[in-house]
This record gives C-alpha cells, sequence and structure tokens, in this order.
C-alpha cells in the first residue's frame, strides 16, 4: 500500500491541478494520479482569448504555469492511470497501473471527457474476460490467449507483459504509429477495428467484421477508463458525473470537477469546479 492521503485527485488537467492546490491551501495530504502528459487537450489550444487576466496565452504555456504553481505549492502528480476507486472502512481504495494501490478518505474525479464510447460487450464482459490494466489482471491468463485493443501506444508496454505470461496475444493498434520493436514472438500484430466483443458466460470471440479472434482474455487500453467502470455505483447524467452545487456526487466522500461533468467544456469553469471541488472535499473531510 502507498501512504495514505486526505484527498486524492484523479486528473492532471486544469481541474485537478486547481483542486491539487486549493486541498494544499486548506492543510491537507493530497496527491494528484495523472496520465503519461498533463494535460493534452490544454497543450493542444494555440491560443486561448478568454481566460481572464491572461488574453492571447497559449495552452501550452498556461499548462506550464499551471504545473509550476502545483510544483510550488508542493503537490505531487503521479502519473499513472487509475484503473478503480473503491470504498473501504470509511475510505477509498484506489488502483492504479502500479502495484500498490493508493488509500485516501475523499476523490476528487478531474477526468475530462473521451469522445471514445465503449465497445458494445465492454460493459458486459467486464471482470468476466475484459480489463483495463495488464499489470493487475495478466496471471489471470497465463497460458491462454488475449487480444490488446490498443487505443494509445502505452498498449505496447501492456501487450509485453501479457507476452511473457500468455501463449499467443493479438494486438490491434488504433492509433497511428506501429510498434517499432518486436512485442514478443507470440505477439501477433493484427489491423482490424473490432466491432462487438462476444461470448456466453465469459469472453470468447473478439468480432472483427470479417473474421472472429477467440480469444480468453481483451485488454483495453486507452487514455481513460469509462467512469461508471472506474468507479462502481456513481450516479451518471448521460455522459457526465452528476454532482450537486459542492460538486459532490452520489458516493459519500467524492467530488468530480470539468468537462467530466458536462458542458461548456471551457477552461475558468473547470478551474473554478476545482477549487469547489477540494473546498468541499476539506469540508467533508472535517
Ligand atoms: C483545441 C482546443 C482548444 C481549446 N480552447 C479553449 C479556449 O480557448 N478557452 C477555454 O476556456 N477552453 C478551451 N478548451 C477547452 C479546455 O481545454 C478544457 O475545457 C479543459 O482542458 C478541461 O479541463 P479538465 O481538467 O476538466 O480536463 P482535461 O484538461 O481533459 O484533463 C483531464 C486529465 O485527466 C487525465 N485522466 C483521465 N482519466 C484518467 C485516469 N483514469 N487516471 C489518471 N488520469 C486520468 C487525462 O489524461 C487528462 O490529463 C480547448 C480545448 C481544445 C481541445
Amino acid at each position: 500500500m502507498n501512504a495514505e492521503y486526505d484527498m486524492v485527485i484523479i486528473g492532471c488537467g486544469p481541474a485537478g491541478l486547481s483542486a491539487a492546490i486549493n486541498a494544499k491551501a486548506r492543510n491537507k495530504h493530497v496527491i494528484v494520479l495523472g496520465g503519461n502528459f498533463c494535460s493534452p487537450k490544454l497543450h493542444r489550444s494555440p491560443r486561448i482569448d478568454n481566460y481572464l487576466g491572461l488574453p492571447g496565452i497559449s495552452g501550452e504555456e498556461l499548462r506550464q504555469r499551471f504545473l509550476e504553481h502545483v510544483e510550488k505549492a508542493g503537490v505531487s502528480i503521479r502519473k499513472c492511470k487509475v484503473i478503480s476507486v473503491f470504498p473501504q472502512d470509511g475510505s477509498f481504495l484506489i488502483q492504479t497501473e502500479e502495484e500498490e494501490p493508493y488509500s485516501a478518505r475523499a476523490v476528487i474525479l478531474a477526468l475530462g471527457v473521451t469522445a471514445r464510447t465503449a465497445l458494445p460487450g465492454e460493459k458486459e464482459f467486464l471482470g468476466r474476460g475484459v480489463s483495463y490494466c495488464a499489470t493487475c489482471d495478466a496471471l489471470l491468463y497465463k497460458g491462454k490467449t488475449t487480444a490488446v485493443l490498443a487505443y494509445e501506444k502505452e498498449a505496447e508496454e501492456e501487450a509485453k507483459v501479457l507476452a511473457g505470461v500468455c501463449q499467443k496475444v493479438y494486438y490491434l493498434p488504433q492509433y497511428k504509429d506501429r510498434p517499432g520493436n518486436s512485442l514478443g514472438d507470440n505477439v501477433e500484430i493484427i489491423e482490424a477495428e473490432p466491432t462487438v466483443i462476444e461470448g456466453e458466460k465469459l469472453v470468447e470471440f473478439l468480432n472483427l467484421g470479417q473474421e472472429r479472434l477467440q480469444v480468453d482474455g481483451i485488454f483495453i487500453v486507452r487514455e481513460s477508463v469509462p467512469v461508471e467502470q472506474l468507479v462502481p455505483g456513481i450516479k451518471m447524467s448521460g455522459k457526465f458525473i452528476q454532482v450537486d452545487s459542492d460538486m459532490a456526487a452520489n458516493v459519500p466522500g467524492i467530488f468530480a470537477a470539468g468537462d467530466c461533468v458536462g458542458e461548456p467544456f471551457q477552461l475558468a469553469k473547470a478551474v473554478g469546479q476545482g477549487q469547489i471541488a477540494a473546498l468541499s472535499a476539506a469540508k467533508y473531510l472535517s
């Protein structure tokens, strides 16, 4: 187990980073668990004209300033993807791709939004052959056949982990580049877009339209994990996390902010909601 925290913030975009400095200002023991890069959206904004006091700033410059601010405030950011958040004895157990989970009494979700929707069959077979984390679940498939549905390059590392354990691994890259080096002798790269996951009780096939791959397990690697899978029991309003005016979700101790709670998808709103979420979480803790 990693150290125990008052608050864990998931996501290192404007909402998560704003929550971080405000949690620290309330003297909370806090850590940010973010993806590989904080935040791709902000980085891609060429010019921002509607952020108060900084007209014409580029997204990248603002991103650097946000990160510097958080570093100066003394909050650590870990580059790791969170796989699940489970309530446990009045606190939460936060599982990442690292082996050791994190524990916190309050959690702030600042996940942003992704355009990608779940693959048909993905939700139904979660935990019954569908997984989001090879490091966590590879051993369940020792000597078996698995597929990696790779929406980002980071999945190559997951495929290598599986290659060392499974009899056969199909690797289906859905991003632009292709693996430079071999992923393993037992890894077959397949250029196809899956349409549906099929099986009776457990996963049996990954349907590619023209053909079906017979598999025991499917590992889906995206920038983020669908929210309902990340936090079981969380209430959604369509695609977004449902929150009240304190940015509290329906699960006591869980708060959310930024694009993941709904439109408008705008910086100032994300930063403001991150602050409210942190102050509400601090109040909840005391
Ligand atoms: C091209 C472009 C131009 C824009 N221009 C403007 C503009 O001019 N003005 C304006 O107000 N807004 C603009 N926006 C919108 C603005 O960038 C977003 O509203 C803002 O970034 C939302 O912040 P966020 O923190 O909610 O989400 P994000 O910035 O998307 O950050 C979410 C972070 O969470 C991480 N994450 C997700 N899931 C997990 C997980 N399971 N574990 C760990 N980390 C995870 C992601 O990797 C990401 O880093 C623009 C957006 C784009 C794409």
